[in-house]
């Protein structure tokens, strides 16, 4: 087969990885419109139950994945002059440097054999023409998948918050939540290593408190000083680090989730971002990413038909990854919502957090929400050790403990 990836972004090199692995005799080629070695953000997270697909799909980039990644297992929140540390078992969560996850699958790729073109936009699909199949990863703004929005019924719904995604020298040994409370409403940064020398800072906060701190206009050196200033005490002292070049501001920008009704037209097939984006605050886009290219190739050689197997993905891995859409959903809107938590008692605040995915607790006031989910946690307890307690009024089944945990 003859197939061209647009984007060599985490989803088209994975993709490129696994199909020349089932079969060498794919040419494959991979148009990046970047130079090599430079891309947008910093570090991203991860979560164990990746690495062991990782291992079992292609065993050398895991191993080189794992090698290069940091891991912790401990989370913290941080209100005020309070430090909360997470007593439920969150799990370990991974860290890896986007810079070099791309270049651990860049050169995986090359040694497969796939052929990887830098600095060269696609600007239309008539370019590859002459390959079977076309690959969109080409990320949230997909060029190929903007020119058939009404077949791929594509949808943008836009956050309410605005983020940015900065680096600092400061490395967190733990997952870190800082929420600063200041005269215009809360900002709050979510604080994670992925190398031994750098962390990752995702800010965040409303529009109104944005705009209130003139974060709006400030120029980029004002901006980092005064966003250096209100998480100092996490900071210790340590610089935040911007990637943009200019002096116009940092990059400040809402979050945008998409979704598609279908994913493939024609020989045409989206991935990754491409395809959906998931909210950040789960740590699960690139995952995702990486989930979709393994689907397809499995797809794709599980199946003679080329249509065949694209309904294939499509039906299949749509269903797959819905739950995790919708709880990506859910954890924007908790953070949309942080006025309603942030005043919580601190075990209150930190399992409520733990539980943003959850569709009820919009719903149930969070207090009760709590309250219903430490008497399931008692009860659960209670029958386990074969004991058969008074399920009292509000019987097992309360609120967000049937819930998929993802934690971030
Ligand atoms: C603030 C923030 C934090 C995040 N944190 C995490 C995290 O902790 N964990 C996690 O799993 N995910 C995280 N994500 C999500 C993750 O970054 C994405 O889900 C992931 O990068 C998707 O991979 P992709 O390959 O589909 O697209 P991308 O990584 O966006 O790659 C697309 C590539 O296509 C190239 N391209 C675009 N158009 C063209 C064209 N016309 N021709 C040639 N090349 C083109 C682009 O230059 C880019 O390199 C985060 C996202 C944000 C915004």
């Amino acid at each position: 087969m003859k197939i061209a990836c647009v984007g060599g972004g985490p989803a088209s090199l994975y993709f490129s990885i696994l199909m020349k692995r089932v079969d060498p005799s794919h040419v494959i080629t991979v148009h990046e419109r970047n130079p090599a070695g430079s891309t947008y953000g910093w570090g991203v997270t991860y979560w164990g139950e990746l690495l062991n697909d990782l291992h079992g799909a292609d065993p050398e980039s895991a191993c080189t994945i794992e090698k290069n990644s940091v891991h912790w297992d401990r989370w913290e929140v941080h209100v005020h002059d309070r430090t909360t540390v997470a007593t439920e078992d969150w799990g370990e969560g991974f860290g890896i440097g986007r810079h070099q996850l791309l270049d651990i699958l860049t050169e995986r790729a090359r040694s497969l054999g796939v052929h990887i073109e830098f600095e060269h936009e696609i600007t239309d699909r008539g370019e590859l023409a002459d390959a079977d199949l076309v690959v969109a990863g080409d990320g949230v703004n997909s060029l190929l998948r903007e020119r058939h929005t009404d077949h791929f019924g594509s949808e943008v719904t836009v956050g309410r918050n605005v983020y940015v995604w900065l680096g600092t020298t400061k490395v967190f040994r733990s997952f870190t939540f800082t929420f600063v409370e200041t005269a215009h409403g809360w900002i709050w940064c979510y604080g994670y290593g992925f190398s031994k020398d750098h962390s990752t800072c995702v800010i965040e906060c409303s529009p109104t408190t944005w705009k209130g701190l003139g974060l709006h206009q400030a120029n980029r050196a004002d901006g980092l000083a005064l966003l250096e200033k209100l998480f100092a005490d996490a900071l210790d002292g340590h610089p935040l680090i911007t990637q943009a070049h200019t002096e116009d501001g940092t990059h400040w920008l809402n979050f945008r989730t998409l979704t598609n009704r279908t994913w493939y037209h024609d020989n045409l097939v989206l991935l990754g971002d491409a395809a959906h984006t998931t909210h950040y605050s789960i740590g699960a886009g690139t995952a995702l990413a990486l989930g979709d290219a393994a689907f397809l190739v499995n797809a794709l050689h599980g199946e003679t038909e080329l249509q065949t197997a694209l309904a294939r993905y499509d039906r299949e891995r749509q269903a797959v990854i819905r739950l995790s859409l919708r709880a990506a959903r859910y954890s924007a809107r908790w953070y949309e919502s942080l006025p309603r938590y942030v005043g919580l008692p601190p075990e209150q605040l930190i399992a409520l957090l733990g539980q943003r995915h959850s569709p009820l607790l919009p719903h149930v006031p969070p207090r009760l929400y709590y309250r219903l989910g430490q008497a399931a946690e008692q009860f659960r307890s209670l029958r386990n050790r074969g004991r058969r307690p008074d399920p009292g009024p509000h019987g097992p089944n309360t609120p967000g403990q049937s819930d998929e945990m993802i934690t971030r």
